[in-house]
């Protein structure tokens, strides 16, 4: 009993910090961006970054979206930080662009509430016309949670991001308990594997075969896959074989800063 409330003050505590953390964030501006590279298995190549939202705090330094962003859905403010986010990283994947990483693309991923909110379509379409970047070089990724609550509206979001060339990417694939059926209800473009998977490809003959079969699923599907959580050669060699689209990870780089981005990748690019 005592334990119980204990518990219940310890998680009401945090609660109430993470409250003052976000709005100390809010009225302090003190959301940043970081982007992490994704290359083609096949070139080798660039092919894009994944946008990733990080929060300074003055007392506890840098806090994790998985930490945060749990809170901002509930409270209701990653509606906000999110249109924040757009207008952001397609600001800069503009700046990327400009500054000589033509062509590759830019993934941002929607959270159930902010789909939910119903003007995804439209900030993401103002500020891709006001930059005039090119839609087809922008994707959106989901999770499963995001598509289950929100089905009418990820149907009509989904229907306006593919007139204008925007893909949608099925995100943590694998960990839902209705991954293949939402397969069949959504026009998806491509999957992400879930790190969690890729973790133990090298390692175990049950996560070596889930993947193998996630990636011939996709091909069959016409999708395309990117394998998160790379972290190293083996499970590269392996994704490879098995015919991986691209990958993303820590083996081939980690989420930074626009201008450690710029610096770091526009010379691998021009070497
Ligand atoms: P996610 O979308 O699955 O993003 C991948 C996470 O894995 C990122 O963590 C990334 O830094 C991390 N990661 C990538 N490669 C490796 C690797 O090789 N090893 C390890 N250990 N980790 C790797 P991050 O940035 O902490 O984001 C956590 C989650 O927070 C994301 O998971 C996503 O669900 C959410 N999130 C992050 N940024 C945003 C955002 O801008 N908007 C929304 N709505 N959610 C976001
Ligand atoms: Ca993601
Ligand atoms: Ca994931
Ligand atoms: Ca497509």
């Amino acid at each position: 009993m005592f334990d119980q409330k204990a518990k219940d003050s310890g998680a009401h505590r945090q609660q109430s910090l993470m409250a003052d953390i976000i709005d100390n964030a809010l009225k302090n501006k003190s959301f940043y961006m970081v982007y992490q590279p994704q290359f083609s298995v096949n070139t080798g190549r660039l092919i894009g970054f994944e946008a990733l939202v990080r929060c300074h705090s003055e007392k506890f330094g840098t806090i994790s979206p998985a930490d945060f962003i749990p809170y901002t859905e509930a409270s209701g403010d990653i509606v906000d930080i999110g249109r924040w986010i757009f207008k952001q990283s397609l600001m800069d994947l503009d700046q990327f662009h400009k500054q000589g990483l033509s062509n590759i693309s830019m993934s941002i991923n929607l959270s159930p509430a902010q789909l939910a909110a119903g003007d995804v379509f439209e900030t993401l379409m103002m500020h891709t016309l006001n930059l005039g970047l090119n839609p087809r070089l922008i994707k959106v990724e989901l999770t499963e949670t995001a598509l289950i609550h929100n089905a009418e509206m990820a149907v009509r979001t989904f229907a306006a991001f593919r007139n204008e060339g925007i893909d949608i990417w099925l995100d943590d694939f694998g960990t839902g308990f209705a991954s293949l059926n939402l397969l069949r209800e959504f026009n998806i473009d491509g999957l992400k594997i879930d790190k969690s998977f890729v973790d133990g490809m090298h390692l175990n003959d049950n996560d070596f075969t889930l993947c193998s079969a996630i990636i011939a699923m996709a091909q069959r599907l016409g999708l395309e896959v990117v394998a998160e959580g790379v972290e190293n050669d083996l499970q590269m060699q392996i994704l490879s074989q098995l015919g991986c689209d691209s990958v993303q990870g820590f083996l081939l780089g980690k989420p930074e800063r626009f201008n450690a981005c710029l610096q770091r990748w526009l010379k691998e690019d021009s070497s």
